[in-house]
């Protein structure tokens, strides 16, 4: 973004803060939209902070950050809550998760980041996913080199939410549906580009393209949002059809599924919700399955699990309290289990549900629709 665009859109914030709240009719309740401010207390932890601070950046006041300020920076979970709730009160659109980025990439610039977010980056060098696993799962996939549907597993699927694609690889075999994994699929490069470490993802971007290209696959499934997001917004056209595993399953359409005895709730991951705009297919997937029963937030207004934008590895805290808030929601919605599409959700809100000891399970979505495929 350039510089005049930027200070355009931060000037366009009237500082209202409406954007901190997800309902603001009368006669509703008053219910938190923004994890950060509201964990974090004030106002530099909310939208109209940061963009302050980004002004005074671009404007020559603030030249040195301090510890507090590049927290305040990094603890944002890019959720978009804020820019979907200013979208709907105010008649320009200010772009806000984007700008946080485009901040954040600046900071990496300057060399103000975090050390945790540089480690990361470290780690992805030497192994290629981002916990520096050196272990490679093997799925039976490989065999079915050339398939037309190729599943991008993602890092934290493969090394700490496995469930989720044993549960994926599980529905394309009760399905009959030939697959083929990446042999050689490195991180998608979201954590760096969230984390502003922009340049490092390039090497990775163009090896998943390369890799992708030669699989000769015409279907790329994700069961991880911010892959797909990553390849929706930030990898240039492969001409390919890119599916979140829901929708994969709505398009595939003739599943034979018993429905589970339960009742659950669906969380909405903002990346795939806010971002892409997916909220229908999860839905109708998850009714398939299970009873569903609605939370007070959710769609364009649905709670952040806390653990996105880099905020799980810096602030873990945080990210175990904004998880918590919503297990407690689920809870008052009077479900067994809370329901997710994303392996970040499903790992941060299942933390949070047995340190927090709330009585309430966690899935994904691919896991209740294995269980139930005859
Ligand atoms: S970002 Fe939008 S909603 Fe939030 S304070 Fe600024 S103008 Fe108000
Ligand atoms: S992106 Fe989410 S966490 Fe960040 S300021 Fe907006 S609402 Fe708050």
């Amino acid at each position: 973004m350039e510089r005049e665009e930027i200070l355009s859109a931060i000037y366009h914030c009237v500082k209202c803060k409406l954007c901190s709240i997800s309902s603001f009719h009368p006669t509703e309740e008053w219910l938190p939209l923004c994890p950060s401010g509201q964990f974090y207390g004030y106002q530099a932890f909310y939208a109209p902070g940061r963009l302050e601070i980004f002004r005074e950046i671009l404007e020559g006041e603030l030249s040195e950050p301090a510890e507090g300020l590049l927290k305040s920076i990094y603890a944002c979970t890019l959720c978009g809550a804020c820019y979907e709730k200013c979208k709907q009160i105010t008649s320009v659109e200010i772009r806000l998760p984007e700008l946080f980025e485009e901040l954040r990439e600046g900071f990496v610039k300057k060399g103000w980041s975090l050390e945790v977010h540089k480690k990361i980056a470290e780690k992805i060098k030497e192994t290629r996913n981002a916990y520096g696993e050196n272990r490679k799962y093997e799925y039976e996939a490989r065999s079915l080199y050339g398939a037309d549907v190729l599943y991008f597993i993602g890092c934290t699927a493969r090394y700490r939410v496995p469930e989720i694609a044993d549960a994926m690889l599980g529905i394309f075999n009760k399905l009959g549906i030939k697959y083929q994994v990446l042999d050689e699929e490195w991180c998608c490069g979201s954590v760096l580009l969230r984390t502003g470490q922009v340049e490092a993802a390039k090497e990775l971007m163009e090896h998943n393209i390369e890799a992708i290209k030669n699989s000769g696959a015409k279907r790329v499934v994700f069961t991880c949002p911010g892959c797909l997001m990553t390849f929706e917004k930030d990898y240039p056209d492969m001409g390919l059809e890119l599916v979140h595993s829901t929708q994969f399953l709505t398009r595939w359409g003739n599943m034979e599924v018993k429905k589970l005895d339960m009742k659950v709730a669906y969380h909405d991951p903002c990346h795939l919700g806010r971002d892409l705009g997916i909220y229908e297919e999860p839905r109708a997937v998850l009714e398939e399955v299970a009873d569903v029963k609605r939370m007070k937030r959710e769609r364009e207004q649905a709670w952040c699990c806390g653990s996105g934008g880099g905020v799980k590895s810096a602030f873990d805290d945080f990210a175990l309290w904004s998880a918590g808030e919503r297990l407690r929601e689920a809870k008052e919605a009077g479900v067994e289990a809370l329901v997710s599409a994303c392996p970040f959700c499903k790992r941060n809100l299942n933390e949070a549900a047995e340190k927090e000891k709330e009585g309430i399970e966690v899935y994904d979505i691919v896991e209740l629709v294995n269980r139930s495929l005859r």
